[in-house]
Formats: C-alpha cells, sequence, structure tokens
C-alpha cells in the first residue's frame, strides 16, 4: 500500500551519486552450469521486455523458459476486450513508439513475426486544441506543423526551428545511451560535452522543463504546445533534469507520427512469443513466481505458486519488481541493496485515469466549418495549468481545469479493433493514486469524474451524445496498480523515473547494469536502464550482460544481414 505521504517526499534527488563513467561495470562472472536444469534461462514475467531478453538469448542458442504469472502475456503492453465482446482497447500502452524507432523490431525481426505497423494515410498526425478551443493540428512533417504555429508568434517558431535543429547530437547521445546498458556507452553529457556548444545544451538538459520553456519561448501557445509533450513523459514541469523532455518527445512524436500497430499492442507481445518459440525456447503463462532457488550461492531457478520448481543451467532473469526479489531472497541481497531497493518511490503525481468506450461512430472533431476523425487528440492547458494540476494531484485531488486530456481513437486508422464501421476510443488523464481520503475514494468518485471529462471533450467533438456510446469502462490508478502486480502505487513504469531512480540509479545505484548481487540473477523490465514504455532496450540491454557473462557479444548475434 502506498501512503499519500510517500508521494509528498519526493524531488529531493541528486545527492553525490556516481555516473555511469565512475560507477564501472560489474567484470563477467564465471559460470558453472547446472547439469539438471530444464532450460538454460528462466525468465520471470512474461512483459514485452522479458519476451525481448528471451528472443535474443534465444538468438544465441539459449534455450529459455518463460513463465508470466497471468493468463495472457504482455504486462502493460496488452490489448483487451474491456467494454463489450468484439471492441479491442489498449488496456495500458497505446503508442510503442519507442520500439518503432530503434533496433530492437529489425533484430528480433518482428515483422517476420507477425507484426505490422498501422500508416494512416492522412497528412494529420495529430489535432490539439489550447485551453480558448484554438484547435492546432500536428502534421507529419516538421515545417508544416511551425508554419501553423507561427501564427502565435514568428520569433517562437524561428527559435523552434533553431532548437529542433540543434536538438541532433542530443538524440543520438540519448538513442547512445539506451541503446547499452550502464556503464557500456557515454553518458548523454559526456557525448554533449565533446561538443563547441555542449555546456549549452548540458544546461538546457539540467534544468527544469519550465525554465527550458520561460527562457526559449515568449507566447503561451508555444510554451502550451510543448508542455504537452513533456507531459507524456510523466515528469512534473518543475523537475531538475528535465529540460529537455519537451522538445526531444516532441521531435519523436513529429518525426514518427502516432505509431500504431495493427490489433494493438498485444499482436506486437505474440510476435515476440514467436520470436522467443523459434528459437527453442517455451512461454508459460499462469505461472506465478514467488520464489528463487538459490544453491552454492548462486541463483540456480525459481519456484511458483503453485508449487512447482523450474531450475536453470546457468542462470535466472527476473522482470519481476525489485520489491519481489527482495522479499524473495533479502539476505542474498544484502541489507544494502535492500534498503535502496526499498526507497524506489512510485510515480508521484502523474499516474493515469482512463475511460474506454466501444462507439457507433468515430468522434467528428470540429476544426474551424470542417468535421474531422483522427487517431490522437489532445485537449491541452499552459504551463501554468500543468502546474497546478501537478499540484494539485500532490495534494490527492483530481483536477478539473484544462491540462492534458488526451482522445485515442485508434479505429480510425485500425479498423480491426472493433466490429464493422464501430470504433473504440480512450481518454487518458494524469491523476494521483492515493487521493485525499484515500486511493479507495476512487470508487466513489471515478463516475463523475469520468462524466465531467465526457463534457470537456463534447465541446470539440460533434457527435458524442449518448446514442453513440455503446459501452465504457473506467479505470483508475487503483485498477491500473491491481492488473498487474508491478505497477506499485498505480505506476505505469514500476516506479518514478526521475532522477534519482533513473540511469545509473534504476534500480539500485551500483546494480544498475543488470546485475544483482546474487550471481546468476539478473534484472529487465521497466525498473532497469533505460526504463519504462514499449521500447525492448531494457530487455536488449540485459540480454548483453547476460551474453557477455558467457564470453557473447550482443551486436554480434543481434546483426541483421
Ligand atoms: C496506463 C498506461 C499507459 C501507458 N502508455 C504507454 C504508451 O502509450 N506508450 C509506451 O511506450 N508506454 C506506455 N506505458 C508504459 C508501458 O506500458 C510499460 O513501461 C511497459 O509495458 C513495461 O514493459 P515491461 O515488459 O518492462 O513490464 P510489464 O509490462 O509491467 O510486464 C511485466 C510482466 O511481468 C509479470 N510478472 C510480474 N511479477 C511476476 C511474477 N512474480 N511471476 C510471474 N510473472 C510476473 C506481470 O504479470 C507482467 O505481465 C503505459 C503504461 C500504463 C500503465
Amino acid at each position: 500500500m502506498v501512503l499519500r505521504r510517500d508521494f509528498l517526499k519526493l524531488g529531493m534527488a541528486a545527492a553525490a551519486v556516481p555516473t555511469a563513467s565512475e560507477s564501472k561495470p560489474a567484470a563477467p562472472r564465471s559460470l558453472v552450469a547446472n547439469p539438471d536444469a530444464d532450460f538454460d534461462y528462466i525468465i520471470a514475467g512474461g512483459g514485452h521486455n522479458a519476451l525481448a531478453c528471451a528472443a535474443y538469448l534465444g538468438k544465441a542458442g539459449y534455450r529459455c523458459l518463460v513463465l508470466e504469472a497471468k493468463a495472457t502475456l504482455g504486462g502493460n503492453t496488452s490489448t483487451e476486450q474491456l467494454t463489450v465482446p468484439g471492441f479491442l482497447h489498449e488496456a495500458c500502452a497505446n503508442t510503442p513508439g519507442g520500439l518503432f524507432r530503434n533496433n530492437v523490431r529489425k533484430e528480433l525481426e518482428l515483422d517476420k513475426f507477425g507484426v505490422r505497423f498501422a500508416t494512416d494515410p492522412a497528412e494529420l498526425s495529430s489535432l490539439m486544441y489550447f485551453s480558448d478551443g484554438t484547435a492546432q493540428q500536428v502534421w507529419k512533417t516538421f515545417d508544416r506543423t511551425v508554419q501553423d504555429l507561427s501564427r502565435f508568434s514568428a520569433k517562437d517558431a524561428a527559435r523552434l526551428r533553431v532548437l529542433y535543429k540543434g536538438l541532433s547530437p542530443f538524440l543520438q547521445a540519448v538513442r547512445r545511451f539506451n541503446g547499452a546498458p550502464i556503464g557500456y556507452a557515454p553518458t548523454v553529457e559526456e557525448s554533449l560535452m565533446k561538443l563547441p556548444d555542449g555546456p549549452v545544451w548540458v544546461r538546457r538538459m539540467h534544468q527544469t522543463m519550465a525554465d527550458t520553456l520561460m527562457q526559449e519561448f515568449e507566447s503561451e501557445k508555444f510554451r502550451s504546445f510543448l508542455t504537452y509533450y513533456s507531459t507524456i513523459n510523466r515528469q512534473l514541469p518543475y523537475r531538475e533534469h528535465t529540460g529537455l523532455d519537451s522538445l526531444d518527445q516532441y521531435n519523436s512524436r513529429q518525426e514518427a507520427g502516432w505509431v500504431l500497430v495493427i490489433g494493438g499492442t498485444s499482436a506486437l507481445v505474440q510476435a515476440m512469443a514467436r520470436a522467443v518459440e523459434a528459437n527453442q525456447g517455451t512461454v508459460l503463462a499462469n505461472r506465478f513466481v514467488t520464489g528463487l532457488i538459490l544453491e552454492n550461492g548462486k541463483c540456480a531457478g525459481v519456484r511458483t505458486a503453485a508449487g512447482e520448481s523450474f531450475r536453470a543451467k546457468y542462470g535466472v532473469v527476473s522482470s519481476m519488481h525489485t520489491n519481489q526479489l527482495v522479499r524473495m531472497a533479502p539476505e542474498a541481497l544484502g541489507p544494502v541493496y535492500v534498503e535502496s531497493a526499498s526507497m524506489l518511490k512510485p510515480l508521484f503525481a502523474e499516474m493515469l485515469f482512463c475511460v474506454h468506450f466501444a462507439l457507433n461512430e468515430a468522434p467528428r472533431w470540429k476544426v474551424g466549418d470542417q468535421r474531422i476523425t483522427c487517431p490522437a487528440v489532445q485537449l491541452i492547458g499552459t504551463l501554468e495549468d500543468r502546474i497546478r494540476q501537478a499540484n494539485a494531484s500532490l495534494e490527492g485531488r483530481v483536477y478539473d481545469g484544462p491540462s492534458f486530456l488526451q482522445v485515442l481513437t485508434p479505429t480510425v486508422v485500425d479498423p480491426s479493433r472493433a466490429p464493422p464501421g464501430k470504433h473504440v476510443m480512450k481518454f487518458e488523464v494524469l491523476a494521483p493514486y492515493a487521493l485525499e481520503g484515500g486511493a479507495a475514494q476512487w470508487d466513489e468518485i471515478k463516475r463523475g469524474y469520468a462524466d465531467r471529462l465526457l463534457a470537456r471533450v463534447r465541446q470539440h467533438a460533434e457527435n458524442l451524445e449518448d446514442q453513440n456510446i455503446i459501452a465504457r469502462r473506467i479505470v483508475t490508478p487503483l485498477d491500473i496498480e491491481g492488473r498487474n502486480i508491478n505497477n506499485v502505487g498505480g505506476s505505469c513504469h514500476g516506479a518514478a523515473e526521475n532522477y534519482a531512480q533513473a540511469g545509473a540509479m534504476r534500480p539500485v545505484p551500483g546494480w544498475a547494469n543488470h546485475r544483482t548481487p546474487i550471481p546468476g540473477l539478473y534484472q529487465t523490465g521497466a525498473l532497469t536502464h533505460p526504463g519504462g514504455s514499449v521500447r525492448g532496450e531494457p530487455g536488449r540491454n540485459a540480454a548483453w550482460i547476460v551474453l557477455e557473462d558467457q564470453g557473447k557479444d550482443i551486436n554480434k548475434i543481434a546483426a541483421v544481414s
């Protein structure tokens, strides 16, 4: 149970902590094979990162067994019939933009295993409404988007062009840093400091997002537009080290558009499971791992709630939340690891409240005299609104003012998710887990809150009257916690990704490179570098380390011919 006071202990971060370059990667360990083992490696948890890790190990010739607690794979990457039969809703993640852009998709040949990305023929990528009702279309080309934005401020448009262009080295540095385990690639700061204007970009990166927006842009509309993009990253606007979040997220959405997988994110997970099975792997659902088998000082397998034991020849890779590991093997992990792990905090004020709808028709959005459909629509507020919303969340209140209400209608691009002609729609807003009076209050207030959100959305779409709505399902942060044991405190990524819990400090400083104090026990998943989202990199990075301990190089194994 996460209490509200736990959320308030935030933001103290940034004490003296080792940087990746200071914390040398632990040396590879010599492996003694367990001759009685059923499999080479056991992977605990069946989310997309666990499956990615197993698929890489399979490619390297190791037999993997993936054990998932629930009846279906995927964790937070899961498409489900949440309202009425035939309507497929994204239970959590909507867009696997990260995985679309990095190498995991290619290296694991996910397209060969059935993944199809949906391509929207429309030139429009997404649509925004500012709090005064003005519509802003985000086009697939940067120039067209900025051209439209320039009606608010020509000066800010020129500044955005300069910053967008100048962002490239930062993006490359991030890609490099995220694409390798901690200690195996330069930190973003190290890469930037090699450039002539590095000190400027490093300052920008480490200041608050609010500082960057106030400093660089004069118009409220530009600031509001970019505030939305940092909000997707679930970072408080006045948190240090978030200064480039807006531009980074805007760049990725602008370049990739609103990325969707045909059939939903579950189709991605199923393709990953096929990739595991194609390399002698086995994937079992309904296997809740409740204990580790520790023998001769090493992790030799796992036990499940049903009393089964599975033994691994070389080791276990866990995608379970670190708090589960700590409960399973406190002594072997040691008191320092246990204490540091127990300090991991959930997402503070950035949980999600969602409403899923089954619809007869897609919303028709009002843009001047036109009526348009669009897969992703956002009702946004100003930077100040976002600060007010964050403060309300921290105080345990829902926020009714304008700030980040996302309306997703994937069926306008991927009709396979609903019966012919019908649609699914989802609202997402930021909300606290711990309401004043306790998280259980959600059950009391959720219907009223969902109704108020619908009333706001109705101002911009002409056909969201009751007759259009076949069914709806409300999902509170409490429900998000209940659906996946890793969603501690309703967190979307297991734990917040503030400075104290990211990079070389995720999940535990000194143990960020996927090894743990227990030989043969590794960690992957959103609680490891580079963190949450549907991107597969934590899975790949964990496989990198496991393979290094076998004397193998993932970059040779993964190389795409
Ligand atoms: C509401 C919501 C919206 C989101 N939207 C987006 C989005 O649009 N785009 C995006 O990129 N990301 C989004 N995310 C984040 C993204 O979904 C997650 O970061 C990502 O799914 C994490 O993947 P994972 O494989 O690390 O872990 P998870 O998806 O959490 O999977 C972990 C799996 O391990 C299993 N498990 C845990 N413990 C055990 C055990 N003891 N034994 C066996 N199995 C166990 C769990 O049942 C689960 O299936 C969203 C998340 C939420 C909650």
